[in-house]
């Protein structure tokens, strides 16, 4: 017979029973067949699932009872732990498409699988278990890797850019806008606007776009 930590004996009754079962089960194991009881205990615990749900259900009641988190808190926390492994996949991406347009790097290659951005992703991989886990599970339509999303990042990116500068622009009170116009090799008009400004606390600015 194995050790059955879940049996109780009743002096009231004369019986056996399993506490589990009695407490959290459907149906209350109960014997006082003395000769048999191994046979009882072994067939109570094998290939029963009612028995092995109450035990569940039991050591749920006892954890929660020690302070274990009830199952909202349980899942908020999980929720919250999924926030913030998303946040920083997306932060890992965002940073090598950044990275990339500042060292003026192309990020599509002829297949995408030999990109330049898909190299430099596995490359921050290597060193990040996190984005390793997500680039080698996540859904396709979840990965945050395509050339849309490539794009929309540094869509967003560029945008953050030019607000910090009209932000500065702005403090500055003073400011000097010259735009300048001229045809690129495929007849396409190329407009560029340089602001010029003198910020607090920072040295003489300018900036092109
Ligand atoms: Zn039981």
């Amino acid at each position: 017979m194995k050790q059955a930590s879940w049996l109780r004996y009743s002096p009231s009754a004369d019986s056996v029973y399993c506490g589990y079962c009695y407490l959290f089960g459907v149906q209350a194991f109960r014997t006082s067949d003395w000769s048999n009881i191994s046979k009882f205990v072994d067939r109570h615990v094998g290939e029963n699932a009612s028995h092995h749900t109450a035990v569940a259900r039991g050591q749920a009641f006892i954890d929660v009872h020690r302070g274990a988190p009830d199952i909202r808190q349980q899942l908020q926390n999980q929720r919250v732990q999924a926030i913030e492994e998303n946040r920083a996949i997306l932060k890992s991406i965002t940073e090598v498409v950044v990275t990339m347009a500042r060292q003026n790097i192309s990020l599509r290659g002829h297949v995408p699988e030999e990109s330049n951005f898909n190299s430099l992703m596995a490359l921050v991989a290597q060193h990040n278990s996190t984005l390793r886990h997500h680039l080698e599970n996540a859904r396709g339509n979840a990965k945050y890797t395509s050339p849309e999303i490539q794009n929309e990042l540094l869509d967003l990116s560029a945008q953050q850019i030019v607000n910090n500068i009209v932000s500065d622009c702005k403090k500055a009170g003073c400011y000097a806008f010259i735009a300048d116009e001229s045809t690129d090799v495929s007849v396409k008009e190329q407009i560029s606007v340089l602001c010029t400004f003198c910020a607090k606390g920072k040295q003489w600015e300018t900036h092109h776009t």
